[in-house]
C-alpha cells in the first residue's frame, strides 16, 4: 500500500518555453518537450503556471473548455491557427482556490491556455486529453510571498496533478532580439553565469538562495528586467522536496541569450 501511494507520487516540472515557434518548429527544444511528457507520464491533471498570465491578482482559469490564447506578436498566421483544446477541470481551480483563500484566489473565464502553456503541453500531451488549470501569478507580490503562496499546493503532487512553472531562468529580450539583429549568437558571460548558478543552487536544494539569487546577484538581476519569467520557477521549486532527485531534461541557448533549461523534481512515472 505504501508503495502504491509512494508511485503515484508526480514529479514536480519546471519548463523554460522560449520563442512561441518551438510550438510549431521540429527542433531540439520542442523535441526535449514530447521527451519530457514520454518521461513524466499522464497525471491526472496539470496545473501550470505560465509567465504569461501576470496580473495584479491569484486567478485560475474556471472554464469546462479554456480558449487557447493566442499572446503574441509579430508571429507567422500558422501559430495563430493553433488550438490546444484540453478540457479544464472546475473542480481543480475551486479546490486551489480554496487553498489560496488568503489570497482572494478566484476563478476567471477572461483568460485561458497562453503560449507559455500549450507552446509546451501540444508536445507533452498532443492529443489534449489531460486536464488542464492556469494559475495566474500576482504581480504585486515578492519573491519569497510567491514562495509561500506557492508552498500551499505542495500536497497536489499526491493528487496527481502535475504542477509545471513555464518560464525562462535566463530571459532578457531585449539582449536576446539585438543579438538576432545582429546575427550575434554567442552566449554572453552574464547568461551563462547566471544559468549555471540557478543549476548549481537547484542541484545542491539550496533554496534560499534560489529565492534571493534576482535580487543579490548582478548576472541573474540582467538576466530578469522584469521578473515574470522567473517566478514559474519559484513556483515549481516550492514543491520540491530535498529528497526529490533533480534532472536537466532540456539545456542551452536560444537566441544567444534565452536559457532554455528545464528542471525535473522527482521521480518520473512514465515509461
Ligand atoms: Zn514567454
Amino acid at each position: 500500500m505504501m508503495k502504491d501511494e509512494a508511485a503515484r507520487r508526480m514529479p514536480v516540472v519546471f519548463v523554460g518555453h522560449g520563442s512561441p515557434l518551438n510550438a510549431i518548429e521540429d527542433n531540439r527544444f520542442s523535441r526535449g518537450f514530447a521527451e519530457l511528457g514520454r518521461a513524466v507520464g499522464k497525471p491526472a491533471a496539470v496545473l501550470s503556471v505560465s509567465a504569461h498570465w501576470y496580473v495584479p491578482g491569484t486567478y485560475l482559469t474556471g472554464q469546462a473548455q479554456p480558449p487557447t490564447i493566442h499572446d503574441f506578436g509579430g508571429f507567422p498566421p500558422a501559430l495563430y491557427e493553433v488550438e490546444y483544446p484540453a478540457p479544464g477541470r472546475i473542480d481543480l481551480a475551486q479546490k486551489v482556490a480554496e487553498l489560496l483563500a488568503q489570497h482572494d484566489a478566484a476563478l476567471r473565464s477572461d483568460w485561458g491556455l497562453d503560449h507559455g502553456t500549450w507552446s509546451i503541453l501540444k508536445w507533452m500531451y498532443p492529443e489534449a486529453d489531460v486536464p488542464v488549470v492556469q494559475l495566474s501569478i500576482d504581480r504585486r507580490l515578492g519573491a519569497r510571498e510567491h514562495f509561500e503562496l506557492a508552498r500551499s499546493l505542495r500536497d497536489l503532487r499526491e493528487q496527481g496533478v502535475l504542477v509545471m512553472g513555464s518560464g525562462n531562468i535566463v530571459h532578457n529580450l531585449q539582449d536576446a532580439f539585438g543579438r538576432m539583429r545582429t546575427g550575434s549568437t554567442d552566449t554572453p558571460a552574464w547568461a551563462t553565469q547566471a544559468d549555471a548558478a540557478v543549476a548549481q543552487a537547484t542541484l545542491d536544494h539550496d533554496t534560499a538562495t534560489l529565492v534571493e539569487l534576482p535580487e543579490r546577484d548582478d548576472a541573474m538581476r540582467r538576466a530578469h528586467p522584469t521578473p515574470d519569467h522567473w517566478l514559474p520557477f519559484l513556483y515549481a521549486l516550492a514543491l520540491a522536496d530535498d529528497g526529490d532527485e533533480v534532472r536537466f531534461p532540456i539545456e542551452g541557448f536560444d537566441l544567444g541569450s534565452l536559457s532554455m533549461r528545464s528542471v525535473v523534481w522527482g521521480q518520473p512515472t512514465g515509461g
